[in-house]
C-alpha cells in the first residue's frame, strides 16, 4: 500500500532520516550506547520543554502520560479542578476521577478557550491540590493562553499543582515549562515530535517532587524509579523501554535543534496562516475564533449540507488523511492537522485532494485557488 500524507491530529509524518534510524536492531536498554542516546534524547527533551527539570519517558501514548501523572500526584479524594474546553480536557477529569480524586470541572462550550479569570474565580472557592488543563484542544482546533493561565493561577495559589496536557503542542509552539511555573508537562512522540506513537515524556518539578509519595500506587508508572534512572551515571530507565522509538525520537529532536526551536515555532504559524488562508479561498469558515485558533491544527465548520464522512473518503482516495469531529462535532467539523514534520509541499499535496474532493461534490470553485493562495502566503 503506498503511503498515504498524514494531515491529522496525530500520527503524523515522519522524516526518512527518522524512520532509517528506527530500522536498526535494538540497543540493549543496559549498555553505554543506549545510555549515551537516552542522555542525547532527555537533553533535547528539556529544551524542547524549556525546562530543567527532569523529563522521564514511558512507553505509552499520551493517555498513558495522563494516566501516570494523575498516579502519581493524587490520591483519592485529593481536590483537583479540571478545565475542560474539549475531548482531551474531558478525558483528563475522568482518568482523575477513575482514581476516585474529587474532580471539580470548569467546562467551556467547545470551540472556545479557557480564560484566566474564570480560572481564578474558581480558585478563590476552593482549595484545589492540583489543576488540569490542555494547552491545546486538538479535538477543537483551540489553543489556550498558557501563559496568562498560569501567571494567574500562581497570583491567587503559589503551590497548587499545575499540570498541563501539552500532547498536541510541545515541539510546534513554546511550552516554556519553567518559564510558566508548570510542575508537571505531558507529551507524546506522534504529533510535533516527528515520531511514531509510543512515549510519552512528562516532565516533574521540585513542587511536584515534594508531594509524589516513594510508593505510588501504580508500579508501571513510578515516577521515582524513572528519576533513579535518570541519575545514574549511564542513564536507564527500570524496565526495557520502547529502545527503537527512543532512538527515532532522538534522530527527530536532533532534526528540530539543526532547524531551531523558534524557525520551527515559525514555520508551524506559517503553515497554520496559509491553512487557514486557503480555507477560506474556498469559502470555508473556521470552527473557532481566529484569536482562539490553533498553529498546530485547524477545526474547519461544515457548510449546511456538507457530508463529511464523503469529502474524507475521497480526500483519502487522493492518498490524503484528514479527519472529522469528535463526539457531538462528529458531521459538523473536520480537522487539517500541521503540526510536526510539515511543510509547503505537503500543504500543497493536501489542498490538491481538498479541491478534486469538493469538485467531485459538486461545489463550483475556482480550481488552483488554494494552491495559488499557499503560494502567495507561504513565500
Ligand atoms: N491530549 C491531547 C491534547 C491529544 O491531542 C491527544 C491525542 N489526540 C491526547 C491527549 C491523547 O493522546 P494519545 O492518543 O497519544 O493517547
Amino acid at each position: 500500500m503506498a503511503n498515504k500524507l498524514l494531515m491529522t491530529p496525530g500520527p503524523t509524518m515522519v522524516p526518512e532520516r527518522v524512520l532509517k534510524a528506527m530500522a536498526r536492531q535494538p540497543i540493549h536498554h543496559r549498555t553505554r550506547d543506549f545510555g549515551e542516546i537516552f542522555s542525547s534524547m532527555n537533553v533535547k527533551l528539556q529544551e524542547v520543554f524549556g525546562t530543567k527539570n527532569y523529563v522521564l519517558t514511558f512507553p505509552a501514548s499520551g493517555t498513558g502520560g495522563m494516566e501516570a501523572a494523575v498516579a502519581n500526584l493524587f490520591r483519592p479524594s485529593d481536590k483537583v479542578l479540571a478545565v475542560s474546553i474539549g475531548v482531551f480536557g474531558d478525558r483528563f477529569a475522568q482518568i482523575a476521577k477513575r482514581f476516585g480524586v474529587d474532580v471539580d470541572m470548569l467546562s467551556y462550550e467547545w470551540g472556545r478557550s479557557a480564560s484566566p479569570e474564570d480560572v481564578v474565580a474558581r480558585l478563590k472557592e476552593r482549595k484545589y491540590k492540583g489543576i488540569l488543563i490542555t494547552h491545546n484542544e486538538t479535538s477543537t482546533g483551540v489553543i489556550n493562553d498558557i501563559k496568562s493561565i498560569c501567571k494567574s493561577i500562581r497570583e491567587v495559589d503559589s503551590d497548587i499543582l499545575i499540570v498541563v496536557d501539552a500532547v498536541s503542542s510541545a515541539g510546534g509552539v513554546p511550552v516554556d515549562v519553567d518559564a510558566n511555573d508548570i510542575d508537571v508537562m505531558i507529551t507524546a512522540s506522534q504529533k510535533a515530535l516527528m515520531t511514531p506513537p509510543g512515549l510519552a515524556f512528562i516532565s516533574v518539578s521540585e513542587r511536584a517532587w515534594k508531594s509524589i509519595e516513594t510508593d505510588p500506587v501504580s508500579y508501571y508508572w513510578d515516577f521515582n524509579a524513572a528519576k533513579k534512572g535518570l541519575q545514574k551515571s549511564i542513564p536507564d530507565t527500570p524496565y526495557t523501554p520502547a529502545i527503537s522509538l527512543i532512538v527515532a525520537q532522538n534522530e527527530a529532536l536532533s532534526m528540530i535543534m539543526e532547524e531551531g526551536l523558534e524557525n520551527v515555532f515559525l514555520r508551524h504559524q506559517k503553515i497554520a496562516a496559509a491553512t487557514q488562508a486557503a480555507l477560506n479561498s474556498l469559502g470555508f469558515e473556521l470552527f473557532s475564533d481566529k484569536s482562539d485558533s490553533s498553529p498546530l491544527i485547524t477545526a474547519v465548520k461544515a457548510p449546511d449540507g456538507f457530508d463529511v464522512s464523503r469529502f474524507l473518503s475521497l480526500v483519502d482516495r487522493q492518498g490524503v488523511v484528514l479527519t472529522g469531529g469528535q463526539q457531538h462535532l462528529k458531521g459538523k467539523i473536520f480537522r487539517i492537522g500541521h503540526m510536526g514534520y510539515i511543510n509547503k509541499e505537503f500543504l500543497l499535496r493536501a489542498f490538491e485532494a481538498i479541491e478534486m474532493a469538493m469538485v467531485e461534490m459538486g461545489f463550483n470553485i475556482e480550481k488552483g485557488i488554494s494552491l495559488k493562495t499557499i503560494d502567495e502566503t507561504l513565500v
